[in-house]
């Protein structure tokens, strides 16, 4: 089946009530059929419900949904974005390990990486996506991973990921790509050869700004990794399940280690009825992105022939640095746009007179979204920390909704020109 049919019914075999919806399943545990069903649940013998923090009826459809529109084998959902990408990541390492990131990411996943893995005993190591040699010199036999998404936000940065996946695949290190802005209608990361793919769908999936959310997809060549050496919890026995060894027992042993022993121990369980507002959303994704990246390029366009407009940053003008790399291996880019206006005052004063746009920290809302970093989640750098995080103090950034096109133009145009 194609994705858009994928997304509308893959995973979800109606019960008796023939329910056309996914029904919400707002219970906490589930009842065994005997103390002899319960001992098979408990022994990995049987596949069924046991309690919501390690499974879901209405959550195991999302996952399905998800897993087979990404060119998965599986999926695992959890509370948050940051849920995932911290699940994903401490997946595979131990105190003592190093991961390598790519300089560009998300601001909440450098924090993690360099600060709080930090207190584990876990180093962090920056990487330039668009010279993936460096992690030749990087990788070490404690390298766990490679994290980097295939539009980062804020930067907008497109890796040039053949080359980055053909290094690691040298090294035998498992590659995680946050697609989040881009969604699997942008890229596939899958099939591109990364290892296990994540999300933040508190934003394009979810789609209108109602829920936080995130999830993590296993690709079906990610066990080829996990089997040598360099990840020894795959293959050796886990002794809080009787000595399982994950790589023995399971064809998908990534999420099912996730599954059974972080989210256990852990705990950062979505909501069922967030995971079924992740199923409305997935309905139309395919539309929407479409449409969110249709627009942004046009407003790209408009920002660029304006004359009190620095530099606009969106990886399908032809002018950007990541167009060929956008070329390459995407379809569409999402709806972030950034532009860069004389100085801090000029910004904060276009952001005030913006009519249609919101002042608002997110992105990927059905509504338009704009931010200042400098006087915002930036506020606390200097001019010359600005600068090399690649914020400028004059910079401004976009989430592009799916209001009309023409409309948020001319909000841009009246907000620019009020302004001196
Ligand atoms: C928002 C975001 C996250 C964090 O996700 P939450 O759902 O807010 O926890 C991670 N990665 C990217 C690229 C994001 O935009």
């Amino acid at each position: 089946m194609k994705d858009a049919t994928l997304a509308l019914h893959y995973g979800y075999d109606k019960d008796k009530q023939k329910t056309m919806q996914v029904p919400i399943y707002m219970t906490t545990a589930y009842e065994y059929e005997d103390t002899d069903h319960a001992a098979r649940l408990f022994d990995l013998q049987e596949e069924g419900n046991i309690y919501t923090r390690i499974g879901n009826p209405t959550t195991r459809v999302f996952e399905k949904r998800i897993s087979a529109i990404e060119r998965g084998i599986d999926a695992l959902a959890t509370a948050s974005g940051m849920a995932a990408i911290f699940y994903a990541i401490s997946n595979l390492i131990k105190s003592g390990d190093n991961v390598i990131i790519s300089d560009k990411l998300y601001g909440g996943s450098i924090t993690l990486n360099t600060q709080t893995l930090k207190q584990f005993n876990i180093e962090a190591k920056y990487f330039n996506v668009h010279n993936p040699e460096e992690l030749n010199e990087l990788i070490d036999e404690k390298t766990k991973l490679i994290l980097i998404e295939s539009v980062a936000n804020p930067a907008l940065t497109v890796p040039e990921f053949d080359s980055i996946i053909e290094i690691a695949k040298r090294h035998n290190v498992i590659v995680i790509c946050d697609n989040t802005i881009a969604t699997p209608y942008g890229v596939k990361p899958i099939e591109l050869g990364v290892d296990i793919v994540v999300h933040s769908a508190s934003k394009y999936i979810v789609g209108n700004g109602s829920a936080i959310a995130g999830c993590i997809i296993e690709a079906p060549f990610a066990k080829e990794k996990l089997k040598t050496d360099r990840y020894p919890q795959f293959n050796e026995p886990d002794e809080s399940y009787h000595g399982l060894v994950y790589n023995e027992k399971f064809e998908n042993p990534f999420i099912a280690r996730a599954r059974l022993a972080l989210l256990r121990d852990y705990g950062a369980v979505i909501s069922p009825f967030n995971s079924w507002l992740l199923l409305q959303g997935l309905e139309h994704l395919h539309l929407r992105i479409k449409e969110h990246s249709n627009n942004a390029l046009k407003i790209a366009k408009f920002l660029e022939t304006h004359p009190k407009i620095k530099k606009v940053n969106y990886p399908f003008l032809e002018t950007d640095v990541n167009y060929a790399y956008a070329k390459k291996y995407l379809k569409y880019a999402g709806g972030i746009v950034s532009f860069e206006v004389e100085n801090y005052e000029s910004a904060k004063n276009i952001v005030k007179n913006l009519k249609i746009f919101s002042l608002v920290t997110n992105i990927g809302d059905s509504k338009s979204l704009a931010t200042h970093p400098a006087s915002t989640t930036h506020q606390q750098l200097s001019h010359e920390e600005l600068e090399a995080a690649g914020v400028p103090e004059g910079l401004i950034r976009l989430s592009i909704g799916l209001e009309d096109v023409d409309d948020l133009i001319d909000d841009l145009r009246n907000a620019i020109e009020k302004t001196n």
